[in-house]
């Protein structure tokens, strides 16, 4: 938004609490010279051109294609589930046609489907729920499936083909020097400045604006006054192994049912660099902490509404993103987001 209104020739000034631009998106080079997420894995995919053309103008990219391994029971799988998860769980040998074939008859038919437990279980029955979703999901989220709306487990495709990437979008690339310089490309602007240690709260009074663009958590903006928003937040633990070059065998591996923390992400894997040694980190779910994800479910996005009520009488101010929307939007979705709030109010 900032570029765009920066480009429509207004002043825009931009302020962070962290002393880092790019939000969570941040990289950085660790102590030993591997580029890390300090916020964890950061992967970007989508099919809207548009969008993919509009980052392009501010980095060049690596094609990334995104794998993820599902241990469950000392046994790493492709996930999500494809035949081969299948055939390599149940020692079968099934076609496309046998894979399909086979969850039909594990599948428990759920109408309507609601929450995310409807989703994982009218698609692949009760085994492959309890293996690969029902623990992940307690863990991430501290709730059961049947708590969070379908939106949630429906991020994850099932397949009957060998298909392992963990996202199929037209574009699936990494941004070549790393998301860091992407936004500092971005943010380089005449019409652009950048003060960063600033919490919105503390200026907000004797801030001089025509308008603010706000991507802070909503609930806080209005000063809690119909109570918290659930946030779910994480505790990134970060790890260099020294003198060895590989450490698993994709990107990320997920563990739903052993450890405190969901995944290993590799980042080696996500940024092609070489790299004698290599970076690691485990995200352990926590509720409190800096809010990364909104939690759906009926009673938040209630919750929401009337905050979002609040959010319409403030015309001179535009809430966007994941904390002032409360969506669990991607990368390429919270960009387009951007883009339109930005046309919107240049108009
Ligand atoms: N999920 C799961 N098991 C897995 C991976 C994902 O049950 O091995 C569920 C879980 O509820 C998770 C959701 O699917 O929160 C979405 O997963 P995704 O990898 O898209 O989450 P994100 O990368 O946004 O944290």
């Amino acid at each position: 938004m900032a570029r765009e209104l920066a480009e429509s020739g207004r002043p825009v000034y931009i302020i962070d609490r962290r002393r880092h631009i790019a939000g969570n998106a941040y990289d950085e080079l660790d102590a030993h010279g591997v580029l890390i997420h300090r916020y964890g894995p950061h992967i970007f995919h989508t099919n809207g051109e548009r969008i993919f053309e509009y980052l392009s103008q501010f980095t060049e990219w690596l094609p990334y294609e995104h794998r993820v391994r599902g241990v469950v029971d000392g046994e790493d799988y492709p996930f999500p589930i494809n035949r081969d998860t299948l055939n390599q769980l149940y020692g079968l040998d099934l076609d496309e046609s046998g894979a399909q074939a086979f969850f039909e008859s594990v599948r428990e038919p759920r109408e309507p489907v609601l929450t995310s437990e409807d989703v994982v279980l009218n698609s692949v029955g009760r085994d492959l729920y309890e293996k690969f979703f029902l623990n992940y999901t307690r863990k991430q989220w501290g709730l059961d499936p049947s708590e969070l709306k379908a939106g949630v487990a429906a991020r994850i495709p099932v397949r009957t083909n060998s298909d392992d990437r963990y996202f199929t979008d037209t574009f699936q690339a990494m941004p070549k020097h790393g998301y860091t310089k992407m936004f500092e490309k971005m943010l380089d602007h005449p019409n652009i400045t950048v003060e960063l240690g600033v919490d919105f709260a503390d200026v907000r009074s004797s801030l001089d604006a025509d308008h603010v663009v706000y991507t802070g958590p909503i609930d806080a903006y209005f000063d809690y006054c119909y109570g918290r928003l659930p946030y779910r937040s994480l505790r990134f633990e970060h790890e260099h192994l020294a003198g060895l070059a590989r450490y698993q065998s994709t990107g990320t591996v997920n563990y739903p049912n052993d450890h405190a923390y969901t995944r290993i992400t590799e980042f080696k894997h996500l940024t092609g660099q070489e790299h004698s040694g290599t970076s690691i980190v485990r995200e352990y779910p926590q509720a409190d902490g800096d809010p990364y994800y909104p939690i759906p479910r009926a009673e938040n996005e209630a919750l929401f509404k009337r905050y979002e009520e609040l959010a319409k009488s403030e015309t001179d101010v535009t809430f966007v993103g994941r904390l002032a929307q409360y969506r669990y939007y991607n990368m390429d979705q919270v960009v387009g987001a951007a883009l339109a709030a930005a046309k919107r109010l240049i108009g």
